[in-house]
């Protein structure tokens, strides 16, 4: 019986080299989590190992928490810390229940024994015999008397605080619906798949994944196994998580961060112990402490959400690969837009149709070259006919810069070097980057000129531009959820807002689509930049033309030619992507090859850049270092590597960084990896 628990300590330190050994408390295993006292104060751990012995003289745990890691997610953590270049603290820290959090218990009162013959009651105590069992919280002190003479007994129990999913969206009891020839294509061929077999269900818009994902997860159960349900952003999906309550009920449990903790902890628990075996939530909820689970889903599988942006910065597509091979469950990414990775990596089931029968709305792309004002003549003649329209562009506020006419002087945030967003509503000049806000400047303070030029248009400025009544969903937005039921709700209308209105929504009668500026993600310095586009354009003309409703779509775009937007308009998802593959090979971008960037950081003027010039010439072949703008106060300079063999790389740039941070010469310089960036 081994005395001894290897724990690890859930702390930031970078350096830390745990875990450390503690004596090992009556019950604790690999995955207890406990409070032992570390480094002078009293933190959490996990147990990673247990040991017979210890060559240390050995402090005691003061507790164990009611909650545990399963193995495989311990086993995890090492893995995700050499994959990213983070610590096993910091990936076991992703994967505890929210902190602070714990089970809530009422006290509860049962009858113990019948009152005998000869025992003297008043009305009110067989009253309150009468009315057990029951919850103790009213008339405790009457029950404790009761108590006392053996005749009742009060404990406490555990109670779920249910989060609002729970209650929308119950079990209906409604039929499923006779699958189309797609679906059921679709779905033998997942339940075909071998034991960690990764698919991509690439289904044009509208083809009906969601219930190939149902019907698998419904086989997943059969066979005993659960099931992880990953999408983008559950507050602009909530149709997915209400569809999957509506087959299952209380199977199902939903993870993410909207919950208060104590709900997320009892949903936590509820996948721990079994209770529930269906996840679904965004990114996180790839840490699900589901056993054995036999299908992963990642819904829209492109969405860049799934990667964080926090140390480590993991992206979860690539961790439910990895639980998928340790559960030997399939896994299966869904999208009518593929990521090149996904396409050139994973096996592809197709649904090349709608589940209505209906065409792809048709595109037109509109060029804006030699176009004065915002929107193009065409577009604006469509949205006056249109009865409801989804508008895309790109950019929050009323205008993105604005300049001093009399000397030129623009305003920038005084904390990075980026021009200041007018947000004219609110009267404030706002930093999308750090949150600065100052108010609206009436006059230049290096001229004294009261002329003051707006530039470039945002989502608050076209609203007033917009024929018609405008429902407004970009970033200022208060509640998502709410603008979108509210245009669903409406008889005609605009969906006007940043590339959240593209997000998957299913409304039966949108008849016109509108990217306002197509080549905003073109224009980005990044090799994503054309399948982000590609993405944007088709995921927007997928919302249009369901349920019947004829669709059309209007792309403006100063660069029709562009391959991005020329195969989008022909909602030709498998030429842009051959293409695409074929210009990452020759530029050897991923999937054939792996990138790794390390951002240096330092308020101190000159102290990012010469960590940078010390990371490049530890790590031959690397690029860079290239000078970034300052974010909120701080320089900033990276190094890129591009590297055939990811595992060499990701050692490389962990000794590389180690080296360079243990250099008293940058002491204060943050450097942070990023393996896979975005
Ligand atoms: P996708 O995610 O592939 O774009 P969805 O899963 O949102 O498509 O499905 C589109 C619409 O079709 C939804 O309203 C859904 O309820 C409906 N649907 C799905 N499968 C069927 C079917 N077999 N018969 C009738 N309607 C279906
Ligand atoms: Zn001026
Ligand atoms: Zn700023």
């Amino acid at each position: 019986m081994p005395d001894v628990v290897q724990v690890e300590p859930i702390t930031t330190a970078r350096l830390l080299r745990g875990p450390f050994d503690y004596v090992r408390p009556e019950g604790a295993q690999v995955g207890s989590v406990l409070v032992v006292p570390f480094a002078g104060r009293d933190v959490v751990g996990v147990v990673t190992g247990l040991a017979e012995r210890s060559e240390h003289e050995l402090a005691t745990p003061r507790r164990v928490l009611e909650h545990s890691l399963p193995d495989d997610l311990v086993a995890l953590a090492p893995w995700m810390a050499a994959e990213y270049c983070s610590t096993v603290a910091r990936a076991l820290a992703l994967m505890l229940p929210p902190k602070g959090a714990r089970p809530r218990s009422v006290l509860h009162a049962r009858t113990l024994r019948e009152p005998g013959a000869d025992e003297r009651l008043t009305t009110r105590q067989r009253e309150l015999l009468a009315s057990l069992p029951r919850a103790a919280g009213k008339d405790l002190g009457g029950l404790r008397r009761l108590e006392a003479r053996g005749l009742v007994a009060i404990e406490p129990a555990g109670v779920r605080r249910a989060p609002v999913h729970a209650t929308v969206g119950a079990r209906s009891g409604r039929e499923p619906p006779v699958l189309s020839a797609d679906q059921a294509r679709a779905l033998e061929q997942v339940a075909a798949a071998e034991p960690g077999e990764r698919l991509l269900l690439h289904g044009v818009t509208g083809a009906g994944k969601t219930e190939v994902y149902l019907r698998a997860a419904r086989r997943a159960l059969d066979a005993g196994r659960g099931v992880l349900v990953l999408v983008p952003e559950i507050a602009l999906t909530p149709q997915i998580v209400s569809r999957f309550r509506e087959r299952f009920g209380d199977l199902v449990a939903v993870l993410h961060s909207a919950l208060a903790p104590g709900e997320r902890y009892d949903e936590w628990q509820r996948l721990r112990t079994g209770r529930a075996l269906i996840a679904v939530g965004p990114r996180s909820a790839v840490f699900a402490p589901l056993e054995r689970i036999g299908l992963i889903v990642v819904d829209e599988e492109h969405d860049a959400s799934y990667k964080h942006e926090g140390d480590p910065r993991y992206d979860s597509r690539l961790v439910a690969e990895r639980r998928a091979a340790d559960h030997g469950a399939v896994l299966v990414a869904g999208s009518a837009t593929p990521r090149a990775e996904s396409w050139a990596g994973l096996r592809r089931v197709s649904m090349p149709t709608r589940v209505d029968g209906a065409r792809l709305p048709p595109v037109e792309v509109l060029d804006l070259r030699g176009v004065r004002g915002t929107l193009h003549p065409r577009a604006h003649e469509a949205l006056v006919d249109a009865r409801k329209a989804i508008v895309l562009l790109n950019r929050r506020g009323w205008s993105n810069y604005l300049t001093c006419a009399s000397c030129g002087r623009a305003w920038e945030c005084p904390s990075c070097d980026v021009t200041l967003v007018l947000h004219q509503a609110r009267g404030m000049l706002a930093c999308h980057h750090c949150g600065h806000r100052e108010r609206v400047p009436s006059r230049c303070p290096g001229c004294g000129s009261v002329s003051v030029s707006r530039h470039g248009t945002g989502t608050e400025r076209l609203e007033g531009e917009l024929p018609g009544p405008v429902f407004r969903l970009d970033g200022d937005a208060a509640r998502p959820a709410e603008v979108l039921a509210a245009f669903e709700r409406a008889e005609r209308g605009i969906l006007l807002g940043t590339q959240l209105v593209a997000k998957g929504h299913d409304f039966p009668d949108v008849e016109l689509g509108v990217v306002v500026d197509a080549d905003q993600t073109l224009r980005f310095p990044d090799f994503r930049a054309e399948e982000r586009t590609f993405a944007l354009v088709a995921q927007l003309a997928g919302r249009a033309g369901r349920g019947g409703s004829a669709g059309r779509v209007l792309v403006q775009t100063a660069a029709p030619d562009a391959p991005a937007i020329v195969h989008a308009a022909r909602h030709d998802a498998e030429g842009f992507l051959a293409g695409e593959l074929e210009r990452r090979r020759e530029l050897r971008y991923p999937p054939f090859s792996t990138l790794i960037r390390i951002v240096a950081s330092s308020p101190r003027p000159g102290a990012a850049a010469a960590a940078a010039l010390a990371l490049r010439e530890a790590l031959p072949g690397a690029l860079g270092p290239a000078p970034l703008f300052r974010l909120r106060g701080r320089e900033r300079s990276q190094v890129v590597v591009k590297a055939a063999d990811r595992a060499a790389a990701v050692a490389a740039v962990g000794l590389a960084v180690e080296h360079v941070a243990g250099d008293r010469a940058h002491r204060g310089v943050a450097l942070s990896v990023d393996v896979d960036p975005q």
